[in-house]
């Protein structure tokens, strides 16, 4: 029984998934129907369990089993099986090398920073954040220094590696400069040059319950499958991939922006059917063999995200798909929507806009945004940025590439929760995964010339397809830039994504 070794830690794997799973649960359910009154008890209950989840984690037979199939032949000669056990020990390495007292001021200190900074944001006051700011930072490179800077890399990656493994911010750098310099060109010119789409189709009144209606039509479309999914209404929209055959959607709905839920929909959509497409469910219905172990698990947050920014700007604002959801809409969304075409509604998807919230952005500007975040908590990790100086550096470097002045830390260095709860080297995360989508989406076309007829039918087949077999069936067997690589047969570059929103958003502006 050469395998013994690798079966008991699959078992060991997939007994934490589901006490994390159910941990899942109790958050899925505290942000839909818990009544407010149970807060205290579920933080107890979640406490409880996030306990047991680490102990497991962090177990020494846990350990031992791992460093014995790295001994083991029989699974080193299964690259499958030699894949997990890598993956595996990276998440026990992770999960050993902070000790317990950071952790637990990394999340003291985290959740009175992030009270701090919500006064903060609101009195427009970036002095009484500072401190707290400078705690976190302090904080966050002594959790970067006990994981230990990766080869060829810096401290930032480090912190970087928990939402995109193996990911170097040289790299990322090489890839964001020339976007970051094409995109401002492309979004001075357009608004500068073009002509601004018509907003009217934007501003149409729908129900709610018309939306909601509309939006399940939709995501089923996509081949989001309603029997293994849910779509409920939160606060902040979220998809929590919560079991084998059990991913949950949240959405939110504004009566007087239907694209608002439209796209959020379509967004969470797109990481539910990369969810359901992981190798979590057995051909008999039952958690498969690999279930809680990285081959069912999705590769980093730049891959999830590619799925749904794919869906969303790639699928959802593309003439082809309203000219399919036009006429679908209109049986929805009464007279008001009827009287404009795709044509118009496609035009009013596409609106580019000069915002100061990252959270609003158009497709075009928001990876500036982003470019512009990433830069600035690189140069905070590193020590070449201090603290203090964050405004003034924010708001400059905000001008050179949209070309507007901030107006008050609110609506600049203040805007954004991540950094008071120690989320660093996350934002990247979000312009890797437009990258990775424009790029996926070029590969798609190829393989599929007559891609935006069949969305005009409806058929989209051809984009689940591609993705089912590229990404989203090889869970973490391979890492992002391998998987990048063989599904398009290129390392990640900025071009995709540049002649996208060239293509398309000239087109849109007439420029
Ligand atoms: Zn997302």
């Amino acid at each position: 029984m050469p395998n013994d070794v690798y079966t008991e830690l699959c078992s060991l794997k997939r007994e934490a998934a589901t006490l994390s799973s159910v941990a899942h649960l109790l958050g899925w359910d505290q942000e839909t129907y818990m009544p407010s009154g149970g807060t205290a008890a579920r933080a107890e209950q979640s406490s409880l369990l996030a306990g047991l989840i680490h102990e497991r984690e962090t177990s020494a037979r846990l350990g031992e089993l791992i460093a014995a199939c790295e001994e083991d032949a029989g699974v080193q000669g299964d690259p499958e099986k030699a894949a997990n056990v890598r993956e595996m020990r990276r998440d026990y390495d992770k999960a050993t090398k902070l000790p317990g007292e950071l952790v637990k001021e990394l999340a003291n200190v985290g959740s009175r920073a992030q009270d701090a900074w919500k006064a903060a944001r609101k009195a427009n006051d970036f002095k009484a954040f500072e401190p707290w700011l400078e705690k976190m930072v302090g904080l966050s490179r002594r959790k970067a220094e006990c994981y230990g800077v990766p080869d060829g890399g810096e401290l930032y990656d480090a912190l970087m590696d928990d939402y995109e493994a193996d990911a170097r911010a040289k790299d990322i750098e090489a890839v964001f400069t020339p976007l970051r310099e094409k995109l401002s060109v492309l979004v001075k010119d357009l608004l500068d040059n073009g002509t601004a789409p018509d907003m009217g189709p934007r501003k149409v009144h729908v129900p709610e319950a018309q939306q909601h209606a509309f939006g399940l039509r939709v995501i089923e479309q996509m081949g989001f499958d309603l029997k293994t999914g849910r779509l409920d209404t939160t606060t902040h929209p979220f998809c929590e991939g919560l079991a084998p055959g059990d991913t949950r959607l949240t959405t939110r709905y504004d009566e007087d922006y239907f694209m608002g839920a439209l796209y959020g929909t379509m967004h969470e959509a797109g990481h539910g059917v990369y969810e359901q497409g992981l190798p979590k469910v057995g051909d008999d219905g039952e958690p498969s063999a690999v279930y809680g172990t990285p081959l069912a698990d999705s590769r980093s947050l730049g891959i999830h995200e590619s799925q749904s920014r794919g869906w969303e700007n790639f699928v959802g604002r593309s003439r082809a798909f309203w000219e399919w959801a036009k006429p679908v809409a209109d049986g929805y969304f009464g007279d008001g929507f009827k009287k404009y075409s795709a044509d118009d509604v496609f035009r009013a998807a596409n609106v580019v806009e000069r915002s100061y919230i990252r959270v609003e952005a158009d497709e075009a500007t928001y990876n500036l945004h982003v470019m512009l975040r990433f830069g600035l908590e690189r140069a905070m990790i590193a020590g070449d940025l201090a603290i203090k100086d964050l405004p003034g550096e924010w708001n400059s470097r905000f001008k050179d590439m949209l070309g507007v002045e901030v107006p008050d830390d609110a609506r600049g260095c203040l805007q954004d929760v991540h950094w008071s709860f120690g989320l660093i080297g996350y934002f990247p995360t979000y312009t890797l995964g437009n990258l990775y989508a424009a790029q996926f989406f070029e590969a798609i076309r190829e393989e599929t010339p007559d891609l935006d007829d069949r969305i005009a039918k409806g058929d989209m087949s051809a984009v689940l397809d591609w993705s089912r077999k590229h990404v989203h069936l090889l869970g973490r067997r391979y890492t992002a830039a391998e998987m990048c690589e063989k599904a398009t047969g290129k390392a990640l570059s900025a071009e995709p994504l540049l002649r996208h929103l060239e293509g398309k958003l000239r087109g849109v502006y007439g420029v």
